[in-house]
């Protein structure tokens, strides 16, 4: 440990007699182990076979990064046992990185109700964010194509152009529509307008 400072997983003894319960403790290049009463045992080998009473050794606390603090905040039980369950020994840094975000203020938080209601608006599925943001950009492109749809068919009925049954003609026009790299529409306007200006019909 780079504190030096080790525990030994003993309780002192003599503490232990006082029914006190102290930590022993070795300090890295010192001898024997002692209490943080003032007891000392120089002794080690003696020290264990008289079979001290074992304890827990206690986890060491974190040190917290450069730069960060730490804050403490109070949440319903059953908060922070669904938390534990969701995020499990990575909580505190699921916590940090949800506060880190919701400091931006265009973050926004969008309840499960939300989301339940939006896969059953729009019958797509939102996993998170991402899903959300695809699925947004997929509805905005699809209602483009529909207005750019609906305006082209409100200039035909407008007499800007005509629907024209070409059953059966589509292949032809197809190819030369791919060989002079044009529309079909546009095929089917540049033959009509040489049949009339050329007096074919
Ligand atoms: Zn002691």
């Amino acid at each position: 440990m780079s504190s030096g400072i080790n525990h030994t997983g003993w309780a002192c003894p003599i503490c232990d007699q006082n029914k006190i319960t102290s930590h022993l403790m070795t300090r890295v290049g010192g001898i024997g182990a002692y209490c943080g009463n003032g007891h000392t045992f120089n002794d080690m080998e003696q020290l264990k076979n008289s079979h001290p009473r074992t304890l827990p050794v206690p986890k060491p606390i974190p040190k917290p990064q450069e730069g960060h603090e730490e804050i403490r905040v109070s949440v319903p039980s059953k908060v922070r046992q669904d938390l534990q369950a969701k995020f499990g020994n990575t909580l505190p840094e699921n916590v940090g990185a949800v506060l880190r975000a919701v400091v931006d203020p265009r973050t926004i938080i969008v309840s499960g109700l939300d989301v339940q209601q939006i896969e059953s608006w729009t019958k797509l599925t939102i996993l998170d964010a991402g899903t959300l943001k695809g699925a947004i950009y997929s509805l905005t492109m699809d209602l483009k194509q529909a207005k750019e749809n609906l305006a082209s068919l409100e200039a035909t009925r407008n007499g800007k152009g005509i629907t024209v049954n070409l059953d059966g003609l589509e292949e032809a026009i197809q190819q030369r529509a791919d060989m002079w790299g044009i529309t079909n529409s546009e095929v089917v306007k540049q033959i009509t307008d040489m049949g009339i200006k050329n007096g074919w019909v």
